[in-house]
């Protein structure tokens, strides 16, 4: 068979949350076509942060339209064996005087008047929750209880395999070179393995896009950025009980979890490095950048003024000038439907995102509006940008 009704290329998590969606919502010929294997893109380089706090109000809409799926997801897709591995940890942030207070202030206000739950937190109630950790400077401490944390790769393998048994047919290492074009209709793909026919096609390539770019002559505003992850380890163990941890007093406004259930994984939250071309082989990481990371970690976390280095990783971002994603149609062209651009926090808000594209993809009418995530922004400057600066809290 040639002809589907609708291809996806790319099985990270956001294309196989658009085919398991897709399929669920009916559609009865689905096509997902990836170079590599399910979700070994960017999706399993990721820290697997969920939350629902960010400054940017439509963001806190696509991840609480999220959590449910998280919760409950072997209902979610159907599968008594199938588990995200939700850590349900809570997220605590704290910010100390200083120009990320008042951002923090008005992101926590606006998640309590969407109903989300949210606790301010006294120092010693976050010594209780973080114990491994001092809070000396901190002037608002925010906790999300609902949040924590997951695992990305088993997201992306679970919504594939739940497309797959409802009749997605997906072909791993099959490389997508090109498209096939009617005038300004998009009706197929060219591949390695031969050209393929559709309806609508729903380009998920993450840090790939610029080829999509290339095949349809529109420049997208998208750029690989290369971040690093450390996991640390101590006698002071950062357990499960202990919450994910947002430090926007740190230069590198970094981010905690457990690892493993006793490592401390930590990340920085700025600006990273930008790759001249999309590609996950993994970076250098210097100890001179390890004990940078480290002394900002020990500043926050004293026990770990000693700790060793356990593992380092690198991982890729799709990043946008907003640091947040483009979802849609793309501009004039027909039968084309886009989402990349997940600045480093697609994950949380992978189950949303493929139920809103594989709407938008049936014509049907979409739970939440794509409409500020249009690319269009870029040009009428209605940018969706945070008010924590460039990074991944956005
Ligand atoms: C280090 C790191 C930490 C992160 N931490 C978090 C976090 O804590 N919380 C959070 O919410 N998010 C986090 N993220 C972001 C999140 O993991 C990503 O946004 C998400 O996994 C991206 O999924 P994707 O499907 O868009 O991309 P990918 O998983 O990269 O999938 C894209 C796929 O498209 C395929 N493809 C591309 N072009 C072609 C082609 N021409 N032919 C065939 N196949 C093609 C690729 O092979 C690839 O498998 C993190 C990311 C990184 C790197």
């Amino acid at each position: 068979m040639s002809h589907f009704d609708f291809i996806v290329i790319g099985a990270g998590v956001i294309g196989t949350s658009v085919a398991h969606h897709l399929a669920s919502l009916g559609a009865r010929s689905v096509l997902v076509v990836e170079r590599g294997m399910i979700g070994a893109g960017t999706t399993s380089q990721s820290s697997g942060l969920l939350r629902t706090h960010y400054s940017v109000r439509q963001n806190v809409e696509l991840a609480r339209a999220s959590w449910w799926a998280f919760n409950n997801f072997a209902e979610y897709v159907g599968d008594d064996e199938a588990s995200c591995g939700l850590v349900k940890c809570g997220y605590m942030i704290c910010a100390p005087d200083g120009p990320k207070l008042d951002p923090l202030r008005a992101s926590l206000d606006a998640q309590r008047a969407m109903d989300i739950e949210v606790q301010l937190l006294g120092r010693d109630e976050a010594r209780e929750r973080l114990p491994i950790a001092q809070f000396d400077d901190a002037a608002l401490i925010g906790f999300e209880p609902e949040a924590g944390f997951a695992d990305a790769y088993l997201v992306a393998t679970s919504f594939a395999k739940s497309a797959r048994r409802r009749g997605v047919k997906i072909l791993e290492g099959t490389t997508v070179t090109g498209l096939v074009r009617e005038g300004r209709r998009v009706v197929g793909i060219e591949t390695n393995a031969g050209r393929f026919t559709c309806a609508t096609l729903i380009s998920t390539q993450n840090i790939w896009t610029p080829e999509l770019s290339g095949w349809i002559g529109v420049p997208l505003p998208v750029a690989a950025e290369r971040h690093t992850v450390l996991a640390l380890e101590c006698e002071a163990r950062y357990s499960y009980q202990m919450p994910a941890f947002k430090d926007l007093g740190s230069a590198g406004m970094l981010y905690y979890r457990s690892y493993g259930g006793s490592q401390m994984l930590v990340s920085e939250g700025v600006v990273g490095e930008t790759l001249n071309a999309p590609e996950t082989e993994q970076g250098d990481i210097s100890l001179d950048y390890v004990a940078e990371v480290g002394a900002q970690v020990a500043e926050r976390f004293p026990a770990y003024e000693t700790a060793g280095l356990a593992s380092s990783w690198t991982g890729v971002y799709d990043v946008t000038p907003d640091w947040n994603p483009v979802l849609g149609k793309m501009g004039d062209i027909e039968g084309l439907v886009v989402g990349f651009g997940f600045s480093g926090h697609g994950f949380k808000l992978s189950p949303a995102i493929g139920k809103l594209l594989a709407q938008h993809a049936l014509g049907q009418p979409t739970d939440v509006s794509l409409a500020p995530y249009a690319l269009e922004r870029f040009a009428t400057g209605a940018l969706l940008t945070g008010k924590y600066g460039l990074g991944a809290v956005s």
